[in-house]
């Protein structure tokens, strides 16, 4: 059982760990941290989602910044044909799904 509760508590500790190197956007004066492709991000810097939290800014609650990490999607960065961007999640390495992967 002993056993059981350290394998817990190191699980809990890399997954913190892994979280505090997330990058997310958010300028000087906003109140809320956002995905590097949020509409609401403006002239947003980018910043550890630890800084963030640090300087007392809330998830966005229309990008969701940490739901993002949590399942290590992206919003893939392909461009569709009439060039807007396309909206496919994807947990692929280079951020692309399998439609722009090539592209
Ligand atoms: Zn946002
Ligand atoms: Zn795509």
């Amino acid at each position: 059982m002993k056993k059981f509760v350290f394998a817990a508590v190191v699980l809990v500790c890399a997954a913190t760990l892994d979280a505090s190197a997330q990058t997310v956007y958010a300028s000087d004066k906003g109140e809320k941290y956002h995905t590097a492709d949020c509409n609401l991000s403006g002239d947003a810097n980018d910043m550890t989602l630890t800084a963030a939290k640090k300087a007392g800014k809330k998830a966005c609650a229309v990008c969701k910044p940490e739901s993002h990490f949590k399942d290590k999607t992206v919003r893939c960065a392909g461009k569709t044909a009439d060039g807007t961007r396309c909206k496919r999640m994807t947990s692929s390495k280079g951020g692309r799904c399998y439609q722009h992967k090539s592209a």
